[in-house]
């Protein structure tokens, strides 16, 4: 068990938030719980985890990252992805050192899984 306070800003430790998400314990519910262990799969670098979650049809075949240093994220708006909804969007803002990533993300959820499909 890591008592770590998650990196996506929820609030809650990383085990009862992004951790298992990332160790493909579980499964995002909902679109922004899909995004944001996007994120903090960007800050532990498990590029895994972002291949797995993201949309066959849009996803590159192979995820590579970089050695940007994420300082946290923040969900501005979220439309949709419920798990009664097919599709979701997440407008939100990540931020590193030396600037900040704004963009509104599309997700999907298809056989009862949440997948990214793109920046709109
Ligand atoms: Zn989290």
């Amino acid at each position: 068990m890591h008592p770590d306070p998650c990196p996506c800003g929820s609030g809650h430790l990383l085990d009862a938030c992004c951790g298992p998400l990332l160790a493909a314990e579980s499964q995002a519910v909902t679109a922004e719980e899909l995004m944001r262990s996007r994120y903090t799969a960007h800050v532990y670098g498990n590029a895994e985890h972002l291949w797995r979650t993201w949309d066959g049809r849009t996803r590159p075949a192979e995820v590579h990252l970089d050695d940007t240093r994420w300082l946290g994220l923040e969900v501005r708006e979220v439309v949709d992805g419920s798990p009664q909804d097919a599709t979701g969007i997440v407008d939100f803002v990540a931020r590193y050192e030396g600037g900040q990533l704004a963009e509104r993300s599309e997700f999907t959820r298809r056989g009862g899984r949440w997948f990214y499909t793109k920046e709109i």
